[in-house]
């Protein structure tokens, strides 16, 4: 039996991830959590709205943490896990893009396993899976350009909130749709995998692929590229993370590959800044990553308030960026300062 603490279960991933646990006899809810929504309809040992994640982690001592709180607030799960060695299926990417340095001094400590839950990083650790890192050229991270793909800036002044929320091929939370309409998620996506598989950014591609089927690639020294493929449905990497090494059946149909044509573009990372802001920031390293996600974070709040136009998010997260003096936090209280910092901005 592997007991799951399941953190952020109302929302678009904790739902589907309570699917995937009831569908698997070996697979039990001994925590759940949410923000504020009831959750009352969720079978657990321990639930917990609000609050303190770590008192109901401590209860509950978990076999694996899923953490799929949006946003910085899935910090303390992320580090709670990695500090003593749990193992961390990982959907909350705004936690390691954050505190990356803090999480991996976590996880050299405390021996934490991370199996990341996203669905590029979780294609990406299975085409890596078993391979010397000398073999690997570069990692490619796939993306469907969101709503907006193919409009110029102009055609982007005045989309709405509802616009940017509807997402060509994936039904997810708030957050993270608007942030695929802007590329910042895959921005984010390009921290998380420097974090996750110790690759540096220069050998971290974007391309765009609009169905979503091929949810990234590596290439290998010799030329070969692996990629893997699959639906656009979660379940798949959250089944993956969860019953890690089974790999455990889904009730997903087999793609249909004689009716797939795949498309390649490249991101046009001038109309979506985002990418390329995100990027800097992770080479610049320090705490430049943890400004550009808070920033963002703000800017997407108050964007979906209706309080900032869709282009003004880019230029909040600049502006915060050239604040910032980027520092590296020595701990969590400095990180959590330089979050707070940045998330001050005005952005109306
Ligand atoms: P969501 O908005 O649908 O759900 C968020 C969950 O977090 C809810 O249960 C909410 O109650 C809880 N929550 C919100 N604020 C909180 C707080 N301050 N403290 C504790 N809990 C809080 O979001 P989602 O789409 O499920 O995304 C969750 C995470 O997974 C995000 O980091 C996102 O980037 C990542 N992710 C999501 C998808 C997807 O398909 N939805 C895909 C890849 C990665
Ligand atoms: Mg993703």
């Amino acid at each position: 039996m592997k007991r799951v603490a399941l953190l952020g279960a109302t929302g678009s991933i904790g739902r589907q991830a309570i699917e995937i646990v009831e569908a698997h006899p070996e697979l039990e809810l001994c925590a759940a959590t949410s923000g504020s929504t009831p959750l009352d309809d969720v079978d657990a040992a321990f639930t917990q709205v609000g609050g303190d994640v770590e008192e109901i982690l401590e209860r509950a001592q978990p076999d694996i943490v899923l953490n799929a709180i949006v946003g910085f607030a899935g910090i303390h799960a992320t580090l709670w896990a990695l500090e003593r060695g749990v193992d961390l299926a990982l959907a909350n990417k705004e936690s390691l893009v954050a505190a990356g340095e803090l999480a991996l001094a976590a996880q050299r400590r405390g021996g934490g396993r991370i199996l990341p839950v996203d669905s590029e990083h979780s294609a990406l650790y299975q085409c890596l899976e078993g391979r010397a890192p000398e073999q690997v050229e570069t990692l490619v991270l796939t993306g469907s350009g969101g709503p907006f793909r193919g409009r110029t800036r102009d055609e982007l002044t005045t989309v709405t909130p509802d616009e940017a929320l509807a997402h060509p091929t994936w039904r997810m939370g708030p957050k993270i749709t608007v942030d695929s309409a802007t590329l910042a998620n895959k921005g984010l996506e390009l921290i998380e995998a420097h974090f996750l598989f110790g690759v540096p950014y220069a050998r971290i591609e974007v391309v765009l692929q609009p169905t979503s089927v091929v949810h990234s690639l590596v290439r290998f020294r010799d030329g070969a590229a692996l990629a893997h493929l699959g639906h656009p449905d979660m379940r798949v990497p959250i089944s993956f993370a969860l019953t890690y090494p089974e790999r455990a059946a889904t009730p997903l149909a087999p793609l249909d590959l004689a009716s797939l044509t795949l498309v390649f573009e490249a991101p046009d990372t001038e109309t979506f800044p985002l990418l390329a802001l995100a990027r800097e920031a992770g080479e610049r390293g320090g705490t430049y990553p943890c400004v550009f996600n808070a920033a963002n974070e703000a800017a997407v709040a108050a964007f979906l308030d209706g309080r900032l136009p869709f282009l003004e998010i880019a230029a909040v997260v600049a502006d915060a960026l050239a604040r910032a003096d980027g520092a590296p936090a020595r701990d969590l209280d400095e990180l959590m300062e330089v979050d707070r910092a940045a998330r001050a901005i005005p952005v109306a």
